[in-house]
C-alpha cells in the first residue's frame, strides 16, 4: 500500500532528495567513496556546500549583502544564537505558540525581554495582530508558521527594528522578501532536509553589533567567515538540502511551489469545512497554514476521532495525529507531499462521512 506521511517534522522528503542521497551514500559521483566518509575539506564536499549555499540564494532570491549558512543544532539553537549575537539591552518577540515561546525563554539569559503580543490566552489559534514595535528594541523576532497549532504569518512584515523569523516550518513554501528580514532560520527537516541542520540567512552588516564574549561556535560571524566550514559540518545532511533545490527548481521555484501549496490546502480546508464530522482548529481562515492544517472533530462526535485516525491509517496515511497541546488531527502538507496525498486525505474524510 502507499504510504502518505503527514508527520509535522521529521516529514516527507521528495524521492528525489532520499533517492540521490542513498546512491551518494554508497557512492559519491563515482568516486568510489562514501558521501558518509569524505572529507568536508575534499573538493567534492567542497562543490556540494557551494552549491547549495548557491542555489539557497538563487531560489529565495537572497539579495547582497547576505550570508547562507548550513549550521547545526537545529533551529533550536538559533534560540540562543540569536540572542547571543544581537541582544544588546532588548528585544521584542511575538509570541505565537511553544516554538516562540522557547525562543523567548533563551533570550532572557540575554537581557530584557518585550513580548509585545500573545495568543497564549487562546492556546495560539491565531496569529496575534496590533501589536506595537517598540523603536527603541535590537530586534523583533517571530515565528512564521506555527508547525504546532496550524497558524502562519503569510506576509512578510515590515518593522521599524531588524526582523529576526523562525521560518523553520514554512521555508521554501511561498516567495519570500528576504530584504525585509535581519536574519532568518529554518531547521531543516520541515521543508529542506534532514533534521540537525539549520539554515540561517543573514544580513552581514548586522555582524558585531553586540561585544559581550560568546563562545566561538555561536558566533555567526566566524561561520559567516568560514563559510559554513569552520567545524565538520552536517556532509549527508546538506547533500540532501542540496537535492531538495535542485528538485524544487526543476519544479519551477518558490511561485510554482507556492501555487501548488495553495492548491493542496485549499482543497483540504474547503473539505474540513464541508465535512460534517470536522472543523478547522484555526480561530481566523487568514490564519490557516498552508503547511500544517490542524483540524478536529466537532465536539458532538469527539469520541469518533480515535476511529478516523484508525481509518485514514488503515489507508496509508500515518502521521495524522494532533500535537498533544491541540488535539484532533494535524496534516502536514510540506513542499514534498504531493497532490494526490492530500486528494487520498481528502477522499478518506469524505468516506469516513458516507461510512460511520
Ligand atoms: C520544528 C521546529 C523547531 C525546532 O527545530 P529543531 O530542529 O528540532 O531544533 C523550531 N521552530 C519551529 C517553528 C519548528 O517547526
Amino acid at each position: 500500500m502507499k504510504k502518505y506521511n503527514f508527520s509535522a517534522g521529521p516529514s516527507i522528503l521528495p524521492e528525489f532528495t532520499v533517492k540521490k542521497t542513498a546512491e551518494a551514500i554508497l557512492n559519491l559521483d563515482g568516486i568510489g567513496l562514501s558521501l558518509m566518509e569524505i572529507s568536508h575539506r575534499s573538493k567534492e564536499f567542497d562543490a556540494v556546500i557551494k552549491q547549495a549555499t548557491e542555489r539557497m540564494k538563487e531560489i529565495l532570491s537572497v539579495p547582497e549583502g547576505y550570508s547562507v549558512l548550513f549550521l547545526q543544532g537545529g533551529a533550536s539553537l538559533q534560540f540562543s544564537m540569536v540572542p547571543c549575537n544581537f541582544l544588546n539591552t532588548k528585544a521584542a518577540y511575538v509570541d505565537t505558540g511553544v516554538w516562540a515561546s522557547k525562543a523567548i525563554k533563551e533570550a532572557k539569559l540575554y537581557g530584557e525581554v518585550n513580548v509585545i503580543a500573545s495568543s497564549a490566552g487562546s492556546n495560539y489559534d491565531r496569529i496575534p495582530t496590533n501589536y506595537a514595535i517598540p523603536g527603541d528594541a535590537d530586534y523583533l523576532h517571530i515565528t512564521t508558521n506555527n508547525t504546532i497549532y496550524g497558524t502562519e504569518l503569510k506576509k512578510d512584515i515590515d518593522s521599524p527594528v531588524p526582523l529576526i523569523a523562525d521560518a523553520s516550518s514554512d521555508i521554501l513554501s511561498r516567495p519570500m522578501d528576504v530584504s525585509k528580514y535581519a536574519l532568518i532560520y529554518a531547521g531543516a527537516q520541515k521543508n529542506i532536509g534532514p533534521s540537525g541542520v539549520v539554515v540561517v540567512i543573514l544580513k552581514n552588516s548586522l555582524l558585531e553589533k553586540v561585544k559581550r564574549p560568546m563562545p566561538t561556535m555561536f558566533n555567526y560571524k566566524v561561520h559567516v567567515e568560514n563559510e559554513s566550514l569552520y567545524n565538520t559540518p552536517s556532509c549527508v545532511g546538506i547533500y540532501a538540502c542540496l537535492q531538495t533545490l535542485i528538485w524544487l527548481k526543476d519544479l519551477g521555484g518558490l511561485k510554482a511551489m507556492h501555487k501548488l501549496n495553495l492548491e493542496k490546502a485549499g482543497l483540504l480546508y474547503d473539505e474540513i469545512e464541508r465535512n460534517r464530522y470536522f472543523v478547522s482548529s484555526v480561530a481566523n481562515t487568514d490564519d490557516r497554514s498552508i503547511m500544517n492544517v490542524t483540524f478536529i472533530m466537532k465536539p458532538e462526535y469527539k469520541e469518533l476521532e480515535p476511529k478516523f485516525q484508525e481509518f485514514a491509517s488503515s489507508r496509508g496515511m500515518i502521521g495524522l495525529k494532533g500535537h498533544r497541546s491541540v488535539g484532533g488531527f494535524r496534516a502536514s502538507i510540506y513542499n514534498a507531499m504531493p497532490f494526490e496525498g492530500v486528494k487520498a486525505l481528502v477522499d478518506a474524510m469524505k468516506e469516513f462521512e458516507n461510512q460511520v
